[in-house]
């Protein structure tokens, strides 16, 4: 009797050993551990035939069951780990992973392309005896328009479209406010340029709603319309290249008598004309002229005594024409790809 029982439990370890070795995943596994290892599993019920067993033979039985329940579980361990590292494996292949490819790198911040042409022109006006100065982004109606000259009916407002604070003010469509603030702040002579962010009712290809100035602002005895010209020669040239030329045409603008806009030969044709300079071979690139006296007197400065200069430049502008970049709305897209170009 006793040999039919030992053959049975040698079948039923055979039988368990086999069964994990072609388990082929986990919850098969964890399905076996159960049917020979758990509660009521086979190596448990085995345990019935003690009773046919006389008293001697009953420790042999146990010492067998043990040594039975101790080589499955050695086994159940073995093939954990084994169906671990394959779906370890498994896994890395799907991925592909090349562990010899290098780290990434940070990425390194830049400063804006906006930013770098606004700081190649405030280092051109530097270089000349100029001072930087600011102004509030939110200026009232005065600093903006009338004490520029611009009086509460005049149609040259109606160019100049922003928005309304809550507070009365507006704001700024331009840097010219920091003219008046500097004259009532500080006595002439006065060389200051103005650098900053203005806002108007304009969004297309050229023209966006947010854009940034530079204003420049030359208040000294005897000062008249070729001064302005020999310095903003040296501008054009100093930004475009030494043999820039440059040419004034009349204009109009309230705050400066006479005004004129101020042109650069087209530095992309040789004036030979082509589509970005609408085939004349010239190119506009800012605003300027004598301050208007009553401007200066707006600024506690007589006209009698004093006189001077001012001009104002779009940065997008000056960015533009400097890179070929044909749509201003680029610069604030914060595409990478647009914006990483300029960062050499
Ligand atoms: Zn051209």
């Amino acid at each position: 009797m006793s040999d039919l029982i030992w053959s049975k439990l040698q079948a039923l370890l055979d039988d368990g050993l086999n069964a994990v070795n072609s388990a082929s995943d986990e919850s098969v596994l964890t399905a076996l551990q159960k049917k020979y290892l758990g509660k009521k599993g086979e190596i448990q019920a085995y345990m019935q035939h003690m009773k046919e067993l006389s008293p001697a033979e009953r420790p042999k039985l146990g010492a067998l069951v043990n040594e039975a329940r101790d080589r499955l579980e050695a086994k159940f361990a073995e093939a954990e780990v084994k169906l671990q590292n394959a779906k370890l494996m498994a896994d890395l292949k799907l991925r592909r992973e090349d562990l010899t490819l290098p780290g990434r790198m940070p990425v390194r911040g830049a400063e804006h392309i906006l930013q770098k042409t606004q700081r190649e022109i405030e280092d051109i006006f530097l270089s000349m005896g100029f001072e930087i100065a600011k102004g509030p982004q939110s200026e009232w109606d005065y600093f903006n328009f009338e004490a520029l000259n611009f009086p509460a009916d005049h149609p040259a407002r109606d160019m100049q479209d922003t928005l309304m604070l809550e507070n009365g003010s507006l704001l700024r469509t331009h840097t010219s406010p920091v003219q008046v603030r500097t004259m009532l702040n500080y006595e002439p002579p006065i060389r200051i340029i103005a650098p900053g962010t203005v806002y108007r009712r304009d969004d297309d290809v050229t023209h966006s709603p947010m854009f940034h100035q530079i204003e420049g602002l030359h208040i000294e005895k005897g000062l008249n319309l070729t001064h302005l010209r020999g310095i903003l020669q040296l501008f054009a040239q100093s930004l475009f290249g030494k043999d820039t030329k440059i040419r004034l045409r009349p204009s109009f603008f309230p705050f400066t008598e006479p005004s004129v806009e101020v042109d650069i030969a087209c530095i992309f044709c040789g004036q030979k004309g082509c589509r970005l300079c609408k085939g004349c071979g010239w190119i506009e690139i800012l605003g300027a002229g004598m301050i208007d006296p009553n401007v200066l007197k707006a600024g506690h400065i007589d006209p009698e005594i004093w006189s001077g200069w001012a001009f104002g430049v779009g940065i997008e502008r000056v960015a533009m024409l400097l890179h070929g970049i044909t749509d201003i709305r680029l610069f604030f897209e914060s595409d990478m790809r647009f914006l990483s170009q300029f960062t050499k």
